[in-house]
């Protein structure tokens, strides 16, 4: 489903799809257009705006400024940020991300910290059902800050994922913690070690493919 960032309505007489700079979607749409109607034009219109925002994200990975309404990735999701009266703790997710006004300056390391908290509870769990469904032992799992290196493995079954894995779907989330629980039985990317994460997740190239075209998206 198509989000819409902003929608416009005006005394126009038709709808009018923008694609921002960074992305997000802005509708123009009639005064009395239905919601409906907009909605249904969204949907005949996805291959196009999803292949624009594609681009657009490509060309220019969010920097965030932390400003109110700014939007942050949660899962796949796109979660605005709102600033609330002073609160402890200083950040938290309650349909928006609550920003307490004075936690302004450190923004950023309070993002870090709630998406390094997240991570280990997210990833600790998933890769938890994944090894109690398929037979495999962790040891244990570490939450680094890495970049690009979404997730590893060591010999001694320590799994690590950086906390910026949280930002994707959870379908990409899985995807990366089925890719290190197989790397415990194959250390390498042969075609038994595919074979292996095809086994336990069939569509497995669909997201490799989302997080090689939309990795550089999981920053702050
Ligand atoms: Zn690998």
């Amino acid at each position: 489903m198509i989000q819409i960032d902003k929608l416009v309505r005006s005394k126009r007489k038709t709808l009018s799809l923008i694609v921002e700079t960074d992305g997000t979607l802005t509708v123009r749409a009639p005064l009395r257009m239905k919601a409906a109607d907009i909605r249904a034009f969204l949907e005949a219109k996805s291959p196009w705006i999803l292949r624009k925002q594609a681009e657009a994200r490509k060309a220019a990975p969010a920097q965030h400024r932390y400003v109110d309404g700014e939007t942050f990735l949660y899962l796949g999701k796109q979660v605005p940020l709102r600033f609330v009266r002073d609160r402890k703790p200083a950040l938290v997710l309650d349909r928006a991300f609550k920003l307490a006004q004075s936690a302004q300056p450190q923004a950023e390391s309070a993002f870090q910290a709630w998406y390094k908290k997240q991570a280990r509870a997210v990833l600790t769990e998933r890769a938890g059902y994944f090894a109690r469904k398929h037979g495999f032992e962790i040891e244990k799992i570490r939450i680094t800050s890495a970049r690009t290196r979404w997730g590893s493995c060591s010999a001694k079954k320590t799994l690590s994922f950086t906390w910026r894995l949280v930002m994707a779907p959870p379908e990409v989330v899985d995807y990366v913690v089925v890719h290190e629980l197989c790397h415990l039985r194959e250390l390498n990317h042969s075609r038994a070690f595919w074979a292996q994460v095809e086994a336990i997740l069939p569509d497995y190239k669909g997201k490799r493919k989302w997080l090689k075209e939309n990795g550089n998206l999981l920053v702050l």
